[in-house]
C-alpha cells in the first residue's frame, strides 16, 4: 500500500506516460493521489520532456521534472527531493530503473521489472471486454490502497488564441498517426471530408501535426486540390494545444491531438481502425469515434499484414455523418 506521508518535507512522485494521448487519460488518476495527498506530503509528476510544455495546461500548479534518457541519472534529484514514494503508471523496465533509488516503488506487473519494485499490481481486465486506460490508471491507485476515483476531466483552461490563427472559424485537421501507417485514413478520402465540411460550414481547414506529420498532411494536401494551409511541423506541442482550443472542428485519429481536443471540450471526430476505442478512447463526450468495424480490429498492429480494410472501408460519408452528428449536440 501507499505509505502515508509522515511528514511535509517528504515527496511524492508520479511517473507519467511518455505520450501525449496517455498522458492525458491519466490526468484523472494524477488528480485523484492529489487529492488523496491534500497537502501532506509535496508531489511531483516526472516524463519525457518533450510533454513538459504541456504540463501547465494538463497539470496546473503541479511541478513536472523532465526525465533524462539514462534512467539511474534521477537518483541524486530523488534524493534532493526527499522522494519518499513513486508511482509509475508506464510499465517498461527503464521506468522502473528510474525509480530504484525511491524507497517505496510501485507500478504494473510486468515480469521482468517485478523484482526492481516494492510493490507490482496486474492492470485490471474484465471478461465483459476492454478496461479503458485512464480506469487502469484509476485502479492501479486503488489497488495501491487510494480511494477509487472517476475518470471526470477537470474544468478546461483558457487558452489565448495564436496569432496565426484566421479570422473564420477554423477546422483542425490531423492526418498523421505517429503510432504507425496501420492508423492513418487514406489522404483522398480526408481531402473528401474537407471539402463537404467547408462547403457546408465555411470553415478554413488547416493541416496540422508534428514534424512526423508532413508526409501525411503533404498527401491531404495534394488530394484536396486546392489551397490549404498546412502546419505540420511548424508548431510546438504547445502551440498545437492553443489551435485546438480555438479551432471549430477538431478531425484526427486515435492520436495525442484527439486527447488534447477531448481535454479542451472542442467538438470532433476521431477515426480509429486498428485500436480500440473502449481501450484508449477519447475522455468527455465532445469527441466522436468514427469506425468502421471489422473482424480483426482491434489488432493494435502498426503496420497491417492484412489489406487494411478497417480503414478503406470507413468511407468519408460515414465520417461526414459523424461530423454532423457531432454538430447538431453541440
Ligand atoms: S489487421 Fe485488421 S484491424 Fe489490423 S490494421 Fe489490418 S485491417 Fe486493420
Amino acid at each position: 500500500m501507499i505509505p502515508q506521508p509522515s511528514s511535509r518535507d517528504q515527496t511524492h512522485l508520479l511517473r507519467l506516460p511518455n505520450w501525449l494521448g496517455d498522458l492525458i487519460l491519466s490526468v484523472p488518476a494524477v488528480r485523484l493521489y492529489q487529492s488523496w495527498l491534500n497537502g501532506r506530503a509535496s508531489l511531483v509528476v516526472a516524463g519525457p520532456a518533450s510533454l513538459a510544455p504541456l504540463a501547465p495546461i494538463l497539470l496546473p500548479g503541479l511541478e513536472y521534472v523532465s526525465v533524462p534518457r539514462w534512467p539511474m541519472a534521477m537518483a541524486a534529484d530523488w534524493k534532493k527531493r526527499n522522494v519518499s514514494a513513486a508511482v509509475a503508471f508506464p510499465n517498461s523496465l527503464r521506468v522502473a530503473l528510474e525509480i530504484l533509488p525511491v524507497s517505496y516503488r510501485a507500478g504494473f506487473t510486468r515480469n521482468l521489472r517485478n523484482g526492481l519494485l516494492t510493490e507490482h499490481r496486474p492492470r485490471r481486465t474484465s471478461p465483459y471486454g476492454f478496461v479503458h486506460v485512464s480506469d487502469q490508471y484509476l485502479g492501479l491507485l486503488e489497488d495501491l490502497g487510494l480511494p477509487g476515483g472517476s475518470r471526470d476531466l477537470p474544468p478546461p483552461p483558457s487558452l489565448p488564441k495564436p496569432s496565426q490563427a484566421p479570422a473564420n472559424p477554423c477546422l483542425a485537421v490531423f492526418p498523421g498517426a505517429a503510432y504507425g501507417p496501420a492508423k492513418r485514413w487514406d489522404p483522398a478520402c480526408f481531402a473528401a471530408v474537407i471539402r463537404d465540411l467547408v462547403k457546408e460550414y465555411s470553415w478554413e481547414p488547416i493541416l496540422m501535426g508534428g514534424p512526423g506529420d508532413a508526409e501525411s498532411c503533404q498527401a491531404v494536401a495534394e488530394a484536396y486540390r486546392s489551397p490549404i494551409r498546412d502546419l505540420s511541423g511548424k508548431t510546438s506541442a504547445l502551440d498545437l494545444a492553443h489551435w485546438i482550443a480555438h479551432a471549430h472542428f477538431v478531425l484526427c485519429h486515435d492520436s495525442g491531438p484527439m486527447h488534447l481536443a477531448a481535454f479542451l471540450r472542442r467538438p470532433g471526430v476521431a477515426i480509429f481502425g486498428s485500436t480500440e476505442p473502449a481501450w484508449t478512447g477519447p475522455l468527455g463526450n465532445t469527441v466522436t469515434v468514427a469506425r468502421h468495424k471489422v473482424s480483426c480490429s482491434p489488432c493494435f498492429l502498426k503496420v497491417c499484414p492484412l489489406d487494411r480494410r478497417c480503414m478503406t472501408r470507413l468511407s468519408p460519408e460515414e465520417v461526414l455523418t459523424a461530423c454532423r452528428h457531432r454538430l447538431s449536440q453541440k
